[in-house]
């Protein structure tokens, strides 16, 4: 029987919980971990604890924030009217990397995903749709990853917007096919945002 020390089993299967991590790492990390001082084992854990609690969605774009209306939706230099609808708060940053956008967002948490199970529900477009309903709303570009999903997302979301007479565009293409936001250079996103065509 292989030799285990059940702390050290217990750590690496937290440690498993994150994306790419596979036992290997997370043991490396569990063991990283014995190395630590008392006092940074404990600040580690206060900022996960901390941050869980602190962090909450905005409740009109459901970005991550740790106040009720998020820092960007608040940011009186922000154009209300117009909305970039993003997957998540990572493709979120990506775009606010570029620095050419003064509208605001709206995070989905995720795309529509049959061989995931994830139906419609599950996102954040009933939200959306209240925002566009509000009469505020001019524009609506839809920034879903160029994935399968993404674009079906898309697709989705575009024909409940019709009904509002809001004008909606999609980016436009020059994004790697079935990439991410997240991971496209600061150009080529440039350029999608800024070449996007109405649907
Ligand atoms: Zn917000």
């Amino acid at each position: 029987m292989a030799y285990i020390i059940p702390q050290i089993e217990i750590l690496t299967e937290q440690f498993r919980k994150f994306p790419g991590i596979g036992r290997k790492t997370a043991q490396r990390m569990a063991f990283s971990l014995l190395e630590f001082s008392n006092e940074d084992v404990e600040a580690f854990a206060n900022a996960l604890v901390e941050s869980k609690r602190a962090i909450k969605e905005c409740s009109n774009c459901s970005n991550i924030s740790c106040d009720d209306i998020c820092s960007i939706c608040s940011d009186p230099e922000r154009r209300n009217d117009l909305i970039y609808v993003v997957e998540d708060t990572k493709a979120l940053m990506s775009i606010e990397r570029v620095r050419e956008f003064k509208g605001t967002y709206h995070v989905l948490h995720g795309t529509i995903s049959p061989m995931n199970g994830v139906g419609p529900d599950k996102l954040k477009i009933k939200e959306l749709l209240e925002r566009v309903a509000s009469g505020k709303v001019k524009e609506v570009i839809l920034a879903t990853n160029p994935t399968a999903d993404g674009e079906t997302t898309a697709m989705y979301i575009t024909k409940l917007l019709k009904p509002y007479g809001v004008k909606v565009s999609l980016l436009a293409s020059g994004l790697p096919a079935g990439g991410d936001l997240e991971y496209a250079d600061e150009l080529t996103l440039h350029r999608a945002l800024e070449g996007r065509r109405e649907v």
